[in-house]
């Protein structure tokens, strides 16, 4: 048997095609076939670049059937090229099952990084960056979205999300409901375009603007949120999140899962857990 061919994760321009690197130029000039999310929207910037491609439809309808079919392509020898409408391809976008299927059939994956709207945003936020949770789009049901923002409160790291246009008042009122209007926000508005705009304030003071201000209803944005301030007493919740843990579980696994809801560092809770685990121990006669 020959061998296979490659797939190229290609990140595309958020809005600038400027960011478009000379690296996914290359790449896609030689690709056997560009899977595109929109081939009418992809076919626009192959031309923009001077290239000519043949292009097939991958979206979130047809993904699985198409994984398959390029898969058979890629082990045939041929070359894929995957693009989205914009950005980084996989993040909120298609191509999670032909990666996965890909993987699975030994073929090589090749990620041709670039523009991502989260990316960006959490960078220019002014929020901290160094842990962040990408989060993606909340739930656009009502329940699940509450469930999923209850989840969110607590956690110490900074969020990013994404929204579409029309919901964004809608879930910055409901981000301040469930984090605090206080918390410290930034809208990230319209990325490597001509409006491009951020937004800085708490999430009380954001909604209101989104809901006031028609500016901030027009364009893609990333919502930045500041994470979940170390709770006070922080050592004392992870005393008694422990207790009950190593009631059940051995000291590893109630470190794990105790750091997890109560912030603290993995090797802060485990040191602890041992402690814990060893006390009763020595006490008893
Ligand atoms: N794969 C893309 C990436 O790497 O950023 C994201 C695709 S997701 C379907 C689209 C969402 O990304 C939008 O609803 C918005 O939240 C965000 N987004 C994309 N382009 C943006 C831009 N230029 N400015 C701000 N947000 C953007």
């Amino acid at each position: 048997m020959g061998q296979s061919g490659v797939l190229y994760l290609v990140a595309t321009p958020i809005g600038n095609r400027g960011d478009i690197s000379a690296r996914a130029r290359e790449i896609l000039a030689a690709a056997g076939v560009v899977a595109a999310e929109d081939t009418r929207h992809s076919g626009r910037l192959l031309r923009d670049l001077g290239l000519e491609r043949p292009l097939v439809s991958l979206h979130e309808h047809n993904e699985r059937a198409r994984a398959a079919e390029l898969v058979a392509r890629l082990k045939a020898g041929e070359s894929v090229a995957l693009v989205s409408d914009a950005g980084t391809p996989l993040v909120s976008d298609p191509g999670f099952p032909l990666v996965r299927a890909a993987v699975a059939a030994g073929i090589a994956v090749v990620p041709v990084p670039g523009p991502c709207a989260a990316i960006a945003a959490l960078s220019a936020s002014g929020l901290p960056v160094e842990r962040f949770c990408f989060e993606g789009f909340l739930p656009a049901r009502a329940a699940a979205r509450r469930q999923r923002l209850a989840e969110l409160a607590a956690e110490p790291r900074t969020l990013v999300l994404y929204e579409a246009p029309h919901r964004l008042a809608a879930s910055l009122e409901d981000l301040a409901a469930a984090l605090g209007a206080d918390r410290r926000a930034c809208i990230a508005r319209e990325l490597t375009k001509v409006h491009e705009s951020f937004y800085r304030g708490g999430l009380g003071e954001l909604a209101d603007r989104a809901r006031s201000d028609p500016d901030l209803k027009r364009g893609e944005s990333v919502i930045v949120v500041e994470g979940a301030p170390a709770a006070a007493g922080g050592a004392t919740r992870l005393d008694e999140t422990l207790a009950v843990l190593l009631r059940h579980l051995p000291p590893s696994a109630a470190a794990a899962v105790a750091a997890e809801l109560t912030g603290a560092r993995r090797n802060d809770a485990y040191a602890r857990a041992l402690e814990m685990a060893e006390k009763p121990a020595r006490e008893s006669p």
